[in-house]
């Protein structure tokens, strides 16, 4: 029999997680044609996950779990999680039941029947978000799908069922700085996107601010793109010409009128604007240097203080 492990990272999820296992016992009872796995992974919660976890692990064997000595963020958990799954097939959920899991048997015929290599998710609608954060997500997408070579979906989601071949290929990726929905296209492989309408969550709330999601967007960037390095050069010769153009109008100026040359304001703004652009360059410049100084260190990605192994 085929296996199929499930992975979900859990952040102060002591709400969610019993409404979670619940239906996802349900809809693994009818895929009888399938092992299950569950593999939570408590991202250093500061309520009662982890024992929540524990008492789900000595109830019910399928259920594994892998607690961080401290908060690590999803990607790690996402990382771990991967890392530990054993079966043929792999799928990755919020614990939240945004990603519903009645889906699961959809994504797992298009897997398994229809030649897909991986059947992802996508949000069709961004309903019952504040509707600045949809439209910086919208600006994020289309600014990053154009200055990067890898597809990033708007509104993918990472709900998404995956051969083993697709899971081992992401996991060969040991960046420290990960950004998966980047992550997930740069692997390629064949992907089905299945489309549905937007849940809220069911208990608990976003870890998600609108500050984290910004920095996240950055990041995004940095990863998987090197076109705002280019800015700096971009910028300069723009501005080398425009330069020009006005050494030119103050020698006609002077030769044949013999105006003397004024503008003090004109010079301050021209140094606050050149101060500017220089700083910004700086700046983009040191995003990508901290990454760099980031990944040289190779540290791991999380560190394990506890599984169900420790379990009686
Ligand atoms: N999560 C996590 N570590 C974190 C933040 C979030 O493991 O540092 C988990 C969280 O428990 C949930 C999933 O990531 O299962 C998505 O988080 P959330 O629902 O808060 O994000 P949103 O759906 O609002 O984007
Ligand atoms: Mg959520």
């Amino acid at each position: 029999m085929k296996k199929c492990s499930i992975v979900v990272p859990c952040y102060n999820e002591e709400a969610a997680l019993p409404l979670f296992y619940r239906e996802i016992t349900r809809v693994a009872a009818g895929m009888s044609e399938l092992d299950f796995e569950f593999i939570f992974i408590d991202d250093g919660s500061r309520d009662n996950t982890l024992s929540e976890l524990k008492k789900l692990a000595s109830a019910d064997k399928r259920v594994r779990f892998v607690s961080f000595s401290r908060n690590f963020g999803k990607e790690a958990g996402i990382f771990a999680g991967l890392e530990q799954s054993t079966g043929d097939y792999v799928a990755l959920m919020d614990v939240d039941l945004q990603d519903p899991p009645d889906l699961l048997p959809d994504l797992y015929r298009a897997v398994s029947e229809e030649g897909y290599d991986c059947a992802a998710t996508r949000r069709t609608t961004r309903q019952g978000e504040p509707p600045v954060r949809s439209f910086f997500a919208r600006m994020f997408y289309r600014i990053i799908n154009k200055i990067s070579d890898v597809d990033i979906v708007d509104g993918a989601r990472d709900y998404r069922l995956m051969r083993r071949s697709m899971v081992d290929a992401i996991l060969s990726l040991r960046e420290y700085n990960r950004f998966s929905k980047g992550i997930f296209g740069w692997v390629g492989f064949k992907t089905k996107w299945i489309p549905f309408v937007n849940v809220e969550r069911a208990a608990g709330e976003t870890k998600w601010s609108f500050w984290k999601l910004f920095c996240y967007s950055l990041e995004g960037i940095v990863a998987f793109s090197t076109v705002p390095l280019a800015f700096a050069s971009v910028f300069g010769i723009l501005l080398c010409l425009i330069a020009f153009f006005f050494v030119c109008v103050v020698l006609v100026k002077t030769l044949a009128f013999g105006d003397p040359v004024g503008g003090w304001p004109s010079m301050m703004c021209v140094i606050l604007f050149l101060g500017g652009i220089q700083l910004l360059c700086i700046g983009i410049l040191g995003q990508y240097m901290s990454k760099t100084y980031l990944e040289t260190k190779k540290r791991p990605l999380y560190l394990v203080r506890e599984t169900e192994e420790g379990l009686q």
